[in-house]
Parts: C-alpha cells; structure tokens; sequence
C-alpha cells in the first residue's frame, strides 16, 4: 500500500511541469528508498550527474554522504533519500534553487513524508532545514536533535559545503559520528 503510493508519486514527479525547471532536465530526481524507511534525508536539488540518471546524490556529494552514513553507522539502503527540489536549477547549472521552484515543488516533499511517515528526518543544508523551519537559523540547531510532534530532526550543513570547505568537512563528520550516538 505504501509502496504504491510512494511509486505512484514518484512517477507523477517525473512527469511534474509545476514550474519552470522540466524544460530543461534530463530527468525529475523523485528519490529512492523503501517505502517503510525509518530516516530520510533530505539535501538541497538534484545536480548534473543526478539529473543524468534520475537518481539522488550520486555524484561527488553522494560519495561523501556514503562516507558519512558509514561514520553514523547507517545504511544508505535502508534510508529514504530526497530532496526540497526534484529537477537540477538551471541556467546556470546547479545554480541556488528560487523560492518559486521550492514552493511550487515543496508539495511532493510533503507527500514524500506523509507517505513514508519516517521517524528522523535528516536535513542537509540551509534550503532542506528552511522548509521546514522557515523562522528559525540553522546555526543555532546544527547537530542538535529537534523534536517537533512526532517527528525527530537532526540538522546539519549539506556534503557539498563539506567538499568545498575543510572546516565544515569536520563539522560533519563530527555531526555525523553524534548521529550514530543517536542511534546507539
Ligand atoms: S522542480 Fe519540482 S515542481 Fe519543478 S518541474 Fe521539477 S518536480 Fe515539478
């Protein structure tokens, strides 16, 4: 049941002309995981080499989430991971997403959450954490648990910003080392 209902939206996503982004993609990034998934993680919008193949966090930033989940002591495959954004923003590529295409495509998220119903959602960055929190400042929460009703988050900054900066690459590996705390 829930697994037809999470396909069925992500094949609607695919297929989603909601805002400007569709004209250009190659392929809309729904996500991918299970559908009973326990945590989902939610980054930023799809790059190239996601919008190439229409999966999530492939490319340089999906090497280094794989070698923070091994740090936190979680398996990607038992992980919903997604995003606030399904298609690459562009022109220019990989662009920062506008707040139209975020509001335009926040519903599928909504779904996403409301299907899959997970007990941690893990937020990467400053667009995953203001869909969520759009009043309050990621640096006060970064590497905290919040609960909000029955939902847990834990907050943190994107991998990309790791890959960039050395000092936010220890952030997060310490962020993420925490988390399997969390989890003990
Ligand atoms: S970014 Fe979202 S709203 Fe815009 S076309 Fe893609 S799926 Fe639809």
């Amino acid at each position: 049941m829930k697994e037809e209902k999470l396909k069925k939206i992500n094949e609607e996503i695919k297929r989603c002309k909601r805002c400007d982004l569709w004209k250009l993609r190659n392929n809309a990034v729904p996500g991918e995981g299970p559908a009973n998934a326990k945590i989902m993680i939610i980054g930023q919008a799809p790059g190239v080499q996601e919008d190439k193949i229409g999966r999530p966090f492939v490319g340089p930033a999906g090497k280094f989430l794989n070698y923070l989940l091994e740090l936190a002591g979680l398996k990607r495959e038992e992980i919903f991971i997604t995003s606030p954004l399904k298609c690459l923003p562009q022109p220019p590529v990989n662009r920062k997403p506008k707040k139209v295409e975020i509001k335009a495509c926040l519903p599928w998220l909504k779904n996403q959450v409301e299907i899959i119903n997970p007990e941690i959602l893990i937020l990467l960055g400053e667009v995953a954490f203001s869909v969520f929190f759009p009043d309050r400042d990621l640096k006060e929460f970064r590497g905290e648990l919040i609960k909000e009703k029955d939902k847990k988050f834990f907050v943190t900054y994107h991998p990309s910003a790791g890959l960039r900066f050395p000092k936010i690459r220890k952030i997060l590996e310490a962020d993420f080392k925490k988390l399997k705390n969390l989890f003990a």
